[in-house]
């Protein structure tokens, strides 16, 4: 007899056809992409006119935009210390950026006693490569492939020259500068965004029959102001030249993260891969950025110093065109993709991070966290429901004698996204409670292993 395919069976056949069951076994990739400096209004879904984000923007539309997306560091190296974590850097000592060349001593980088998410996902059988700024850690036994990844090309430090031939030659034999693969120094033949994006391809590439988790963490848009030439004559148009510069580099990343977008296309993994992107802490006034409608900018403890970009996208796992307005951060990363990978996070390596999933999909309600914190030197706030309290850098001066810093603050965020209208003391209630959760918090940590507080920029 010949075989027929029923109406029940062709659907069965096609189904398995559109999701072999090795699909749903496999545990999905992970790609963790990080902006620099990058300013909250500097992206087309976040209002942004005269920089087209096409890329960037279609990754938003395609997964959930966090819209009260935070980092737990308002500077580089503590946001990504407690992503790497998953807990709050301030718990082990990493609350500010770490000192530069000449004081270089044991103890400036991510402190050993923390377990990257790379080890972690390492150990639940991923391949682990990171492309881009480090800054977590100069020394040989701070590198990356010391720290859970399996391969790493990028630089060490909190900033690098985006021209090849540049901050090599000599200089790459001193851990401080350089563009390295591994813990050797190495070629940059290209403008490092094009650089990052075509290593973040070619490990896709070379992974792509397993789970991978990528962590890209771009130097764009940080200090120095680089754009690849042509890019600057896209922009001509903008009057400031340092804005042109800036929108150069924007445009060039943004190209970047969709080459990387293509190439998971291409490769059929789009379902397959749970990717975030974020900037690591707001814009700076350094690279011409814009945080409106945001309060203040980098290096402060205001809005514009902690709210970032923020997106989730895992086609056809997670909705896609959705906005969530509950605060996340970037701690929570770890534990969401622990949870995607199937692994269960254990008590005891006392995370702070959330498994953002059942929540971006609606199956549980609430704020995933009772409160978010903040403690940046003598700068600090917390977050609770649609309340912040804070005390944030006011005046000029971002270190030293003059640096000052206001009040305690109130805001309800809801209502006042620019913080100008303090309610401290219409709510004085309000602030004891927040003030109390804050100090609970604040008695947990660690003193600050080095000290800051940091300049707006660096170095
Ligand atoms: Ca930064």
């Amino acid at each position: 007899m010949t075989w027929r395919l029923t109406p029940p069976l062709l659907l069965l056949a096609t189904l398995a056809a559109a999701s072999p069951a090795w699909a749903e076994d496999r545990k999905p990739n992970i790609v963790v992409i990080v902006a620099d400096d990058r300013g909250y209004a500097d992206l087309g879904v976040h209002g942004c006119r005269d920089i087209p984000t096409p890329n960037i923007d279609a990754l938003a539309h395609a997964g959930i935009r966090c819209s009260s997306g935070y980092v737990t560091g308002p500077v580089c190296s503590p946001t990504r210390a407690a992503l790497m974590a998953g807990r709050y850097q301030q718990r082990f000592g990493h609350e500010f950026n770490p000192r530069y060349p000449k004081r270089l001593r044991e103890g400036y980088g991510l402190a050993l006693t923390e377990t990257t998410i790379a080890q972690r996902l390492r150990d639940a059988g991923y391949a682990t490569g990171m492309v881009g700024k480090w800054h977590l850690g100069f020394q040989k036994k701070f590198n990356p492939v010391h720290r859970g990844f399996d391969e790493f090309y990028g630089f060490l430090g909190g900033s690098h020259s985006y021209l090849p031939g540049t901050n090599q030659g000599q200089e790459a034999e001193d851990p401080r500068f350089g563009i390295f693969r591994g813990t050797r120094p190495a070629d940059m033949t290209e403008y490092s965004t094009d650089a990052f994006a075509r290593e973040a391809v070619s490990f896709i590439g070379r992974h792509k029959a397993e789970p991978f988790f990528l962590y890209l963490p771009f130097n764009a848009v940080h200090t120095p102001l680089q754009a690849p030439p042509d890019y600057g004559r896209r922009f001509r148009r903008i009057k400031d030249p340092k804005r042109r510069t800036y929108a150069g580099m924007v445009a060039a990343m943004d190209d970047a993260v969709g080459a990387v977008m293509e190439k998971l296309r291409k490769e059929g993994l789009d379902d397959q891969t749970l990717v975030f992107f974020l900037s690591d802490n707001g814009g700076t006034t350094a690279n011409a950025s814009d945080n409106r409608p945001l309060r203040g900018h980098k290096a402060t403890t205001w809005e514009g110093g902690i709210r970032v970009p923020f997106f989730v996208r895992w086609t056809n796992h997670l909705p896609a065109e959705k906005v969530y307005d509950r605060p996340v951060a970037q701690i929570d990363i770890l534990t969401t993709a622990l949870a995607a990978a199937g692994v269960a996070a254990d008590p005891e390596w006392k995370l702070d991070g959330v498994n953002l999933l059942p929540l971006l999909r609606g199956e549980k309600a609430g704020d995933p966290h009772e409160a978010l914190y903040w403690r940046f030197g003598n700068q600090s706030a917390i977050r609770m429901g649609d309340w912040k309290l804070v005390r944030g850098r006011v005046g000029r001066a971002a270190k030293g004698p003059g640096m000052r810093v206001s009040e305690p603050q109130l805001y309800n965020l809801a209502a006042d996204l620019s913080e100008r209208n303090d309610l401290a003391s219409e709510h004085p209630e309000k602030v004891e409670q927040l003030q109390a959760a804050w100090e609970k918090w604040n008695a947990e940590l660690a003193p600050p292993a080095w000290r800051g507080p940091d300049p707006p920029q660096v170095p």
